[in-house]
């Protein structure tokens, strides 16, 4: 099933797009049966649940860390994760540049903007985060490199929104690239689109879509 399931997305999927296959709660041989199809890049919402995982599967697999990250679970998540996708906070962003930095490592970060119609989402709005990119805080955090930004749509049926809000994504990753070049050097992903809504990101500009359910069925919260 899983196989199937990743067939019919990858068809979907133009090759600028990379399939993070969102594993969370879903067990060891879920993840092997994607892998042997060849799949490499996993996702993962739980610090614990990820590095277990790690040491227990292929060493070329490459962990995202998709949710809300904890300050307090940084220093663990650190030896494993290449991308954290959802960094929502500067004083977070502070404590992974920290903790690289004592484990010797440049992490990749995605900061994660607000453009649901939701309180309950976290992240930067527009403006704080232009107003971050301007105080030059960032020219002294030399152990985090920030690749792109990352959002969430409203939970909602009403595709329109959800376009609409992908969009207002879209224009602010290309402003925020042009107008910041020299600061941002690496900053060419834009995390946007899950089981349900992955389709219009991808025709809204996302390059990297976060799928879980579509590929692994639903999931059994523990
Ligand atoms: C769980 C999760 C996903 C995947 O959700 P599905 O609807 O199962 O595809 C994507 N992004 C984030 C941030 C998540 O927490």
């Amino acid at each position: 099933m899983i196989t199937d399931n990743l067939k019919l997305i990858r068809k979907e999927l133009p090759a600028h797009c990379t399939l993070v296959c969102v594993s969370k709660f879903h067990d060891e041989a879920a993840i092997m049966e994607a892998y042997t199809t060849g799949e490499r890049v996993f996702g993962e919402s739980r610090v614990q649940e990820l590095s277990s995982k790690f040491e227990h599967l292929p060493a070329d697999i490459e962990w995202h860390f998709i949710g809300h990250l904890q300050t307090n679970k940084v220093k663990q998540l650190i030896p494993f994760v290449s991308l954290i996708h959802g960094v929502d906070s500067i004083r977070l962003l502070e404590e992974i540049n920290k903790q690289a930095g004592k484990a010797g490592k440049r992490v990749a970060c995605l900061l994660q903007i607000h453009i649901a119609k939701e309180d309950t989402k976290f992240g930067f709005d527009a403006q704080e985060l232009r107003d971050f990119l301007l105080s030059g805080q960032l020219t002294g955090m030399e152990h985090v490199t920030i690749k792109g930004l990352m959002g969430m749509a409203t939970y909602t049926d009403d595709k329109e929104q959800v376009r609409s809000e992908f969009r207002e994504l879209k224009q602010l990753f290309d402003e925020i690239k042009q107008s910041f070049t020299a600061q941002l050097p690496e900053f060419n992903d834009l995390s946007m689109g899950m089981s349900d809504d992955y389709a219009i990101a991808v025709e809204e500009g996302s390059t990297l879509v976060r799928i879980g359910s579509k590929i692994f069925g639903q999931r059994i919260y523990t």
